[in-house]
């Protein structure tokens, strides 16, 4: 007896019955179903849509067609693409059904994400007779997955600088080379590497103390940071060692720029503790990567121009 009373629901009862907001249209594109929850979302009541061609109207300031309108006009990928981009794909569960998800900003205060579903409905012989789309507000669990990016971009951004000079870090060196190696081959660019280390910093620290040393790697590491050109990228590379990476230029070019720097880290007045002023300087050596360079190989010969440059007698770049 109860079976056969459910036989004869129809589907707008059944429809309503769901929580899930959802409408059907047929394959004029006339809206035959519009259901309770959808007239809750949407704030539009179904006596004003059924028989209408107004899908369009709770997601888009103008007409156009609902992903429903796509299905019943047989799919069609170019204007899936058109009007989805690279947002929607083939349901994993329905055949014949599409999914999407997309913002729509005018959807209630600040606008909604929404994630629809638009399927097939056919008839015994399967030809299409009409469609059904229903939708899920899945804005809070879109702003969950934006800030876990945020959050994992602003992690990936903290492991690759130094805290002390807010330069990128060793790790972050040995990446970029080889990328920037790479590129210098691939369209026969020049790449210099500078590599430079404070001289007698040491005894820096031994005189005046740790702190104080590191107010001087954090000014070198700023006074660096002001000398870049935009392509360049400086990196601390061990305790007072920094590295500078500085693609499309020629070495005697490159020199020129860090002898620049070097003149005006020794001109800085350093004041102690105490208050007495010093004055630091750097060692540096430069090198312009060869076709055959590895990123291995590359610092190991601006290490040896760095190691020629103390033996000079420090304060000094050599190439
Ligand atoms: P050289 O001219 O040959 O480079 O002499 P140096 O004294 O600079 O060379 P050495 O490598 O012997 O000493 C490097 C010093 O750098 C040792 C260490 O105390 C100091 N240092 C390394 N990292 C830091 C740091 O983070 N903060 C401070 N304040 N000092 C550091
Ligand atoms: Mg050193
Ligand atoms: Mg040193």
């Amino acid at each position: 007896m109860s079976k056969k009373k459910l036989d004869g629901i129809g589907i707008g009862n059944l429809l309503d019955n769901i929580p899930i907001p959802a409408f059907i249209i047929n394959t004029q594109h006339v809206i035959t179903h519009w259901n309770v929850s959808l007239e809750i979302a949407s704030g539009l009541s179904s006596r004003d849509v059924v028989g209408t061609r107004d899908q369009w109207r709770p997601f888009y300031k103008s007409k156009r067609p609902t992903m429903a309108d796509l299905i019943v006009a047989g799919v069609n990928i170019p204007e899936l693409d058109q009007f989805y981009a690279a947002k929607y794909h083939p349901s994993d569960v329905l055949q014949g059904a599409f999914m999407a998800e997309d913002f729509f900003p005018d959807i209630g205060k600040e606008g909604e994400w929404l994630s629809f579903t638009a399927s097939p409905i056919k008839d015994e012989n399967g030809i299409i007779i009409g469609a059904i789309e229903t939708l899920v507000v899945i804005t809070d669990r879109k702003k969950a997955e934006f800030e876990l990016t945020e959050r994992e971009q602003r992690y990936r951004e903290l492991s690759q600088v130094d805290d002390l000079t807010q330069l990128y870090n060793a790790r972050h060196f040995y990446h970029e080379l080889e990328h920037e190696l790479e590129r210098s081959c691939r369209y026969k660019q020049p790449l210099s590497l500078c590599m430079l280390d404070l001289d007698f910093f040491k005894g820096v620290n031994d005189r005046f103390g740790h702190p104080f040393g590191d107010q001087v790697l954090r000014k070198l590491g700023f006074l660096i940071q002001s000398h870049l050109r935009c392509i360049d990228s400086a990196y601390r590379y061990g305790g007072e060692e920094f590295a500078i990476i500085m693609p499309q230029v020629e070495i005697y070019e490159a020199f020129t720029a860090v002898e620049r720097l070097r003149l005006e880290l020794s001109e800085v007045d350093f004041r102690t503790g105490s208050g007495q002023v010093i004055n630091v300087s750097l060692s540096a050596g430069l090198v312009q990567a060869q076709a055959s360079d590895s990123k291995e190989s590359l610092v190991a010969k601006a290490d040896k121009a760095l190691y020629r440059a103390k033996g000079g007698g420090r304060n000094r770049t050599c190439f």
